[in-house]
């Protein structure tokens, strides 16, 4: 059996480590030029509150200026910098169990990753959350928003038929929705933004749903 994960909000933990560092940098940015917010503290305080209901970054940023009456411009300013570069000693943390899920995994199944974003980033994140990229038999970073071709291209390559895969994220249109196209059992990571993500959707494109990385173990033990 062939095990695809995502990457952000599925073995790492980016709402909860990344993101809140970003905004507060995109606040300053947006501060420094003329973005007038009253009180920082607070401002950070809603911001961080606003990302813990929206389904992005942009998605906050966008909600927060309204908020606070500002010019659109200075979305542009916020966004260039919550998605821009890591600082090469940005701390990444990798979800609870992940290091050792992986692990334990890879000693049955092959592993595989399949993640948005610039392969520099996302590399320097797997790396700064203590996970070994070999791990994974193969590993597709693209910025393209569809991962179906990079799920076929995976299987393809290693040889695996749907059946044989479950692909785990935590966005179910982004992540498990290509997949199950495909004809790949699914499961929905409910973490970070996976925790709004599929809450108002058909539940037809996942097949199972856990909030630890540990109950994969569950699901395959299941499926043996
Ligand atoms: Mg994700």
């Amino acid at each position: 059996m062939l095990i695809i994960f995502d990457l952000d909000d599925t073995l790492i933990d980016t709402t909860g480590s990344i993101t809140p560092l970003k905004l507060e940098q995109a606040l300053a940015k947006m501060m420094e030029a003329g973005l007038e917010v009253g009180d920082p503290e607070k401002a950070l305080e809603t911001l961080k509150r606003l990302d813990g209901a929206t389904e992005s970054a942009s998605q906050t940023l966008l909600e927060f200026l309204e908020i606070v009456g500002a010019d659109q411009k200075y979305f542009e300013i916020g966004h260039q910098e919550v998605y821009g570069p890591l600082a090469l000693d940005t701390p990444v943390f990798p979800l609870e169990g992940a290091l050792e899920v992986l692990e334990d995994l890879r000693s049955q199944y092959l592993l595989a990753l399949v993640s948005m974003g610039k392969p520099e980033q996302q590399l320097l994140k797997l790396k700064n959350a203590g996970i070994d990229s070999t791990i994974f038999s193969k590993i597709i970073i693209s910025e393209d928003r569809d991962k179906k071709p990079h799920y076929k291209t995976i299987l393809e390559e290693l040889g695996f038929s749907p059946l044989q895969t479950l692909v785990c994220g935590d966005r179910v249109k982004r992540d498990l929705s290509p997949a199950k196209e495909l004809g790949c059992k699914t499961v929905h990571m409910q973490w970070g933004r996976g925790l709004i993500s599929g809450s108002s959707e058909p539940p037809v494109d996942v097949d199972f749903r856990i909030r630890k990385l540990s109950q994969m173990k569950e699901i395959l033990g299941d499926k043996q």
